[in-house]
């Protein structure tokens, strides 16, 4: 669902169809939902009434992993969910879920449709976003805010395929900032720029690495005067100032953060890579930065698997990446692993960082802090298979694997304002699920392996969404 004025909760492309609801266990006889031509070579069970039976539960709720567990979907919905010995399973097309584990469907909170080179990515991310088990995005800045807006309105209004998306306006920037971005140069224009976008139908604001405190300031104000959120990619505005200013969450983590940044003055952007590898975990200015974060419920947007691709020492690919990939992005990429083969001893300690910016996100998390998540799609990176990276590099970062499922699920549906309705395994939510091949509690290897992918109670094929966006990734 995105957003917009006198917004009403429908199934994207999900609403039953007129044959009666049948109470036998033939499943030729249950009744089946509405699957548009677009999905239609894509799902593989449309039944209206649902069972996974059997399977372990991480519920995305943070609590521990639970086997045996069986789900009920009817017509899009979650309606039952308990030990598989009392689940009323008749009347219900059965799925076994023994040996599988199911999740909620991943909310991706850093998930463009854009990358460099490529403008709109809409024919691979979709695609590749329920491949990879992801049902909701928030693509945090859109380089094509207006198709993006059409995207996601075609989605769940008109049975396009791909996952539910929470689009933004065009990014905001300041002086020297780069590339189509918005340049307000007063609050007044600030203030309308979010109004115009906000009557189109946006529901998020995200500002760039230079913008000026006075725009951002008026940005962010505006924006929550409409009920709308902001996030920011920062440089020129402090996180401690930027919590100030009431922002809703911030991009990168301590990979972006300007606040022990020596010499800057207000509003100036400059690197922060000396102020990072200078920086102690237990200094007593990083503790007291992210209390002030968790007191104004500033939500860290961590996107650890773009970072961890920048240091060669940590190169990750793998076959599935490579298929996806254009001729040309598949060759640099290529080339990149070649460089990741013979690492310097500099090349070694720099990446020293990127344990920092990870042991960031630990201390704000343990102090209280909310994550969330998303890949930030660009280099190898692309969109479903950077998610699971995503969870991947968390949990190696020490989040057990419930904890890492709910920063992937409920913590994004909370920060999207949507945590009553997705991101959790629970009844009255919508059947947005992910049907994994394993054990996730005991192999994070897991993720990477969805069976099934439901969105709103359609049963997509992972297998064949991949094979139509192969060598997609940096063309369409
Ligand atoms: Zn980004």
């Amino acid at each position: 669902m995105f957003f917009r004025p006198g917004a009403y909760l429908a199934l994207a492309g999900a609403s039953v169809t007129s044959l009666p609801a049948c109470t036998t266990a033939a499943d030729a006889q249950i009744a089946r939902l509405t699957v548009s031509e677009e999905q239609r070579p894509f799902v593989t069970v449309d039944e209206a009434k649902i069972a996974i039976v059997g399977a372990s539960l991480i519920d995305g709720s943070g609590s521990a992993s639970r086997d045996d567990q069986t789900i009920l979907m009817e017509n899009g919905k979650i309606v039952w969910v308990g030990e598989t010995a009392d689940a009323p399973i008749d009347g219900h097309r059965r799925i076994d879920g023994r040996g599988a584990t199911v999740i909620p469907g991943i909310v991706g909170m850093h998930d463009h449709l854009h990358r460099p080179g490529t403008p709109f990515t809409a024919f691979s991310s979709t695609r590749l976003w329920l491949a990879g088990g992801v049902t909701t995005v928030q693509t945090a800045g859109a380089a094509q805010a207006e198709r993006e807006l059409g995207l996601a309105r075609a989605i769940d209004e008109d049975g396009a395929l791909g996952p539910e998306i929470f689009p933004s306006a065009p990014y905001v920037t300041g002086p020297g900032g780069n590339g189509p971005m918005n340049k307000s140069t007063s609050e007044k224009e600030a203030r309308a720029f979010v109004r115009e976008w906000a009557a189109k139908g946006v529901s998020w604001f995200k500002l760039y690495r230079h913008t000026e405190p006075s725009i951002a300031s008026a940005i962010i104000d505006e924006a929550h005067r409409l009920g709308l959120r902001t996030t920011g990619h920062l440089c020129s505005i402090s996180y401690g100032e930027a919590a100030e200013m009431g922002i809703d969450r911030v991009e990168h983590g301590l990979n972006a953060m300007a606040d022990f940044v020596q010499g800057r003055s207000e509003g100036e952007c400059l690197s922060n890579r000396a102020a990072i590898d200078a920086l102690e975990m237990d200094d007593r200015r990083l503790i007291a930065l992210v209390d002030t974060l968790v007191r104004n419920d500033v939500v860290v947007g961590s996107t650890l698997p773009i970072i961890e691709s920048g240091y060669p020492a940590r190169f990750h690919i793998d076959a599935r990446i490579l298929d996806a990939l254009s001729p040309e992005q598949r060759a640099r990429a290529e080339a990149a692993r070649e460089a990741g083969r013979s690492i310097t001893d500099e090349e070694r300690k720099r990446t020293e960082r990127y344990t920092k910016i990870v042991a960031f996100e630990r201390l704000f998390a343990q102090r209280g802090g909310t994550l969330v998540t998303g890949p930030d799609p660009g280099r190898h990176i692309v969109p479903g298979y950077g998610n699971q990276r995503a969870a991947e590099l968390l949990y190696e970062a020490g989040f057990t694997m419930p904890e890492v499922i709910r920063i992937m699920t409920a913590n994004g549906a909370e920060t999207l304002g949507a945590g009553h309705r997705i991101g959790r395994i629970a009844v009255g939510y919508e059947a947005d699920i992910v049907l994994l091949e394993g054990n996730l509690a005991k192999d994070a290897s897991a993720i990477n392996r969805p069976h099934i992918v439901f969105s709103n109670g359609l049963g997509y094929d992972p297998t064949a969404l991949a094979r139509a966006a192969s060598g997609q990734v940096g063309i369409r």
